[in-house]
């Protein structure tokens, strides 16, 4: 019998199975999909995901960082695309070495599951879907038949958990929310030119905010960027933002939605419109627009995260967050990494280390998970306003000036060591603060930056 079974090799599940092997214990990985290291030549284009601090260190903790950064594209601000493509830098930071990684997600799975499989203790079982668990046996069930019984199960099976599912039905009184943004998304592409040659700013976070819907792109190791348009579902939730649209002589204003977005015209007007910086740069817009799916957006909390010491819930199964605060694996992460140093307090005494995981983590990932949903109407209503482009401004001038003082934006990123929870309060009490004193000029210029971090001492008093 396995000591434990990890249901999901994807990030989490994988980071969890090296953590756990480096512990002596025993670990069968099931997987619903096939061997992501047969496929990921075939896969195709590189899908990103900003890595930064927490992930880092959770990745440090098994001595895989400085691996995956030798394949990371730095990101040392936004860039952000106005409507006639003219572009302004927004610096993540003023601090020197505090930055984000563009990094490809396929290529970190792959990396993590190679190095769990050098390890004896572990074993992956691909293509084996959980449909099932038994709250009461601990029993795990396999779509096609068979089952499996170990020590404890670990969820790591993302968003759409199996688990979380039986457990919604075998947990007394299990809670679980689910809200799902109006916007999905959909993923494009920017090829490099001349074969490796970046079209755009490598360096950058690029964001083309139209505040109904926005467009982003990471840059790949490969010199070419994954673009993601957020956009309405459906057509009530938004218009576009070309002022003086007319057809046939009126004024028209134009529905921005997938909806109706419906074919190769309306999807070329559409970006001609409001991305006309970034289609020249995309010669296969239309097929890609087409041929790849549209995802949706949802924000997912749930307690109990643990059946007694038979099951935890980790990563996306525990907490799905919308993509906006750019979090959601580097909570996962740091979840593995919290829940490592709770067996080496408590052992393998699983009832414990879970009780002890859900009281540490549940508030800090709700934390998360809220300011994801705010960053999400930040990165597309607010980066726009020209007082909120003041507010960055004087933020990145405080912590050029001023080596104790981090924006909210810093605490998440870049504070490894400042929980979730902490970094929320405090950062939403300073952000008020600053969008009041950036509201009431008209150039950073003006603002006295020892007085503002005298008000900022005093919002901690
Ligand atoms: P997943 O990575 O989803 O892995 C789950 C694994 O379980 C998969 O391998 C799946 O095949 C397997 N599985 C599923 N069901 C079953 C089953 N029934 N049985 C067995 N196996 C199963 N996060 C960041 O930190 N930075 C970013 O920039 C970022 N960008 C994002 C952009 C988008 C558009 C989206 C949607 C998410 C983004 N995220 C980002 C979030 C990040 O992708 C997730 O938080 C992260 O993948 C969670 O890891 P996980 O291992 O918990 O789940």
């Amino acid at each position: 019998m396995p000591e434990v079974a990890i249901i999901g090799a994807g990030l989490a599940g994988s980071l969890l199975a090296i953590y756990l092997a480096k512990r002596g214990i025993r670990i069968d990985v099931y997987e619903a999909c096939g061997d992501i290291r047969l496929d990921a030549a075939s896969a195709g284009r590189s899908i990103n995901l900003a890595l930064s601090n927490r992930g880092i260190a959770a990745l440090r903790g098994v001595g895989m960082d400085e691996y995956m950064l030798a394949e990371a594209v730095p990101m040392y601000g936004r860039m952000i695309h106005g409507l006639s493509g003219e572009t302004k830098l927004l610096p993540y930071s003023g601090r020197e070495g505090e930055y984000i990684n563009s990094v490809s997600r396929a290529g970190l799975n792959v990396a993590l599951i190679d190095a769990a499989d050098k390890f004896g203790e572990v074993t992956f079982h691909f293509g084996r879907r959980c449909t099932d668990f038994n709250c009461e046996s601990g029993e795990v069930k396999f779509a096609g038949g068979g089952s499996v019984h170990a020590d404890t199960v670990i969820a790591t099976d993302g968003a759409g958990s199996a688990v979380r599912r039986a457990m919604g039905s075998c947990v007394k009184g299990f809670d679980i929310s689910q809200e799902w943004l109006d916007h999905g998304y959909k993923e494009l592409h920017i090829p490099p030119s001349g074969g490796a040659e970046f079209q755009l700013e490598k360096n950058a976070l690029h964001i083309w905010p139209r505040t109904q819907f926005m467009m982003i792109a990471l840059p790949n190791f490969d010199g070419s960027f994954t673009c993601t348009l957020f956009i309405a579902h459906k057509g009530e939730a938004g218009h576009d933002t070309v002022p003086d649209r007319k057809i046939n002589g009126k004024p028209a204003a134009r529905v921005a939605a997938f909806d109706h977005l419906e074919d190769e015209a309306s999807v070329l007007e559409f970006f001609n419109d409001e991305f006309r910086d970034a289609v020249p740069l995309m010669p296969t817009l239309t097929q890609d627009f087409f041929a790849n799916p549209t995802g949706d957006l949802g924000t997912v909390k749930c307690f109990p995260w643990n059946v007694g010491g038979r099951a935890l819930l980790l990563g996306d199964a525990a907490h799905a967050l919308v993509p906006f605060y750019g979090q959601g694996m580097n909570c996962a992460f740091e979840d593995v990494g919290v829940l490592d140093s709770l067996i080496g307090q408590y052992g393998t005494d699983w009832e414990t280390v879970y009780e002890n995981f859900g009281a540490l983590r549940k508030e800090n990932t709700d934390a998360i998970a809220d300011m994801a949903v705010e960053n999400f109407y930040e990165m597309r209503d607010a980066t726009a306003d020209p007082v909120f482009q003041r507010k960055r401004e004087l933020e990145t001038k405080l912590e050029q000036t001023y080596p104790e003082y981090f924006s909210k934006y810093s605490m998440v990123t870049f504070r490894e060591d400042m929980p979730y929870l902490s970094a929320r309060r405090k950062g939403n009490a300073q952000d008020r603060l600053l969008m009041e004193i950036c509201s009431s000029v008209e150039k950073v210029s003006e603002i006295d930056f020892d007085d503002v971090i005298r008000q900022i001492e005093a919002l901690d008093a």
